[in-house]
């Protein structure tokens, strides 16, 4: 669904990709892990768009990223991406929020969008929040407001950056179970850019290890958290659990 090709990214002479090679298979959920700078937002951004590359090549399906507009318009209507600031509209209920997307981007009829928002919103437990703007709702309701919202677009699959990151932690909990139902009951493709070693561990099916520029380690979940084989996983992992 989504491949890395020997994939470089530069900003100005700072080469912060240096030959990426990963894939996300259909169905699968992937945990990129890696020490802050390392290039996993950088990667995430390369996905869909929102950065340039200047070497190898992104695919999704059998569409190559490029920048052209076409391109660009495409990706973001086939793969959405969940932040770890929520990035809602603040001025719109967490309903419209959800709504916005079809609406404007893949232009479908706002009633028949706001069922779909509506069941949205219920699947994430925000039934009681339709109406809410964003100032009013928590941290956790919040970035699930943004789960819905990505939802709502119908994606082939979901990029996730530090989701949990920024929110207090007793919302973690809610943000992450909502994660893990969308890729047990669903089976969304999902990358997921964490600091959750338990997340990772439970749900995906593979980790990637990003260090200085290269995917340093990647293998099933379990085996890579429990039994890393290369040094600097072995330190990351002791530094973050
Ligand atoms: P991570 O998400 O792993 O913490 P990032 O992808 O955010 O890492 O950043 C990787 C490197 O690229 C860092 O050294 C960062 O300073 C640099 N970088 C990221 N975005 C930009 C940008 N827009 N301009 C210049 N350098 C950037
Ligand atoms: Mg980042």
């Amino acid at each position: 669904m989504i491949r890395f090709e020997q994939m470089r990214k530069s900003f100005g002479t700072h080469a912060v990709l240096r030959g990426i090679d990963a894939e996300v298979n259909r169905g699968e959920v992937v945990c990129l892990i890696g020490p802050s700078g390392s290039g996993k937002s950088t990667m995430l951004r390369c996905i869909n768009g929102l950065e340039p590359y200047q070497g190898g090549r992104v695919m999704i399906g059998d569409t190559l990223v490029d920048a052209s507009r076409p391109t660009i318009h495409d990706i973001r209507t086939r793969v959405s991406m969940v932040f770890q600031r929520f990035n809602l509209f603040p001025n719109r209920t967490a309903l419209e929020n959800v709504m916005e997307g079809p609406i404007y981007v893949l232009k479908e009829k706002p009633a028949d969008v706001r069922e779909r928002a509506s069941a949205l919103l219920r699947r994430v437990g925000l039934e009681e929040k339709m109406q809410a703007y964003p100032a009013s709702l928590s941290g956790g309701q919040q970035q699930r407001v943004a789960i819905a919202r990505a939802l709502a677009m119908r994606p082939e699959a979901i990029l996730f950056d530090e989701p949990t990151s920024a929110l207090d932690p007793e919302m973690v909990g809610e943000v992450l179970s909502v994660m893990q139902g969308l890729a047990e009951e669903e089976d969304m493709t999902m990358l997921v850019v964490t600091h959750e070693i338990q997340f990772a561990r439970e749900v995906a099916s593979r980790v990637l290890f990003l260090d200085d520029g290269l995917i340093a380690e990647e293998g099933p979940a379990r085996e890579l958290l429990q039994h890393p084989k290369n040094e600097r996983t072995q330190d990351f992992l002791r530094r973050v659990t």
